[in-house]
């Protein structure tokens, strides 16, 4: 079983991970973007990110579409920005020292790569401005970081604890 990101529905891209490496990218994203959000809305994307957490959802059901994250219209740029540059200090390995295993580097930045092409082709025609409402209403956030590993909560916890 696998996890798919796409754009959106109609876009021929995606990226097919594996279980595993679905859990590694979702591990080294909430990494570098709990390290560089600056805004809440930027913490808001990370953490919903993190709340495809295979552990508490079920494994191989975290696929998602780029366009179903909870974007805000008034922001969109400076966050398309921000989800481009946590990805790209995945590949500095960014708190990569708080990680208790090795990820494999070859695959794993393969997906960031084609991760950084689906955000750049994002844009505010794709963006449901219900989304970010609709998950705003239903969660409780605290913005608080995991002690250990110094990443934003998610309603599950930290999604590097869940599944280490
Ligand atoms: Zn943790």
């Amino acid at each position: 079983m696998s996890n798919i990101i796409m754009l959106h529905k109609k876009c021929s891209e995606c990226i097919h991970m594996s279980n595993g490496l679905t859990s590694v990218f979702i591990d080294v994203m909430l990494l570098s973007g709990s390290q560089i959000a600056q805004t809440q809305q930027q913490k808001n994307l990370i953490i919903w990110l993190s709340e495809k957490d295979q552990s508490k959802v079920g494994i191989g059901t975290v696929g998602f579409d780029i366009c179903d994250m909870p974007w805000n219209t008034q922001t969109f740029q400076q966050d398309k920005a921000f989800l481009i540059k946590t990805a790209l200090e995945v590949k500095n390995k960014l708190m990569w020292e708080y990680l208790d295993y090795t990820p494999n580097e070859e695959m794993l930045f393969y997906c960031i790569d084609k991760f950084i092409e689906l955000v750049s082709n994002m844009n505010t025609t794709y963006i449901q401005t219900e989304i970010l409402q609709q998950w705003l209403a239903e969660e409780q956030l605290y913005y608080e970081k995991c002690p250990k590993h110094h990443t934003l909560l998610t309603i599950f916890g930290c999604h590097i604890c869940n599944n280490s």
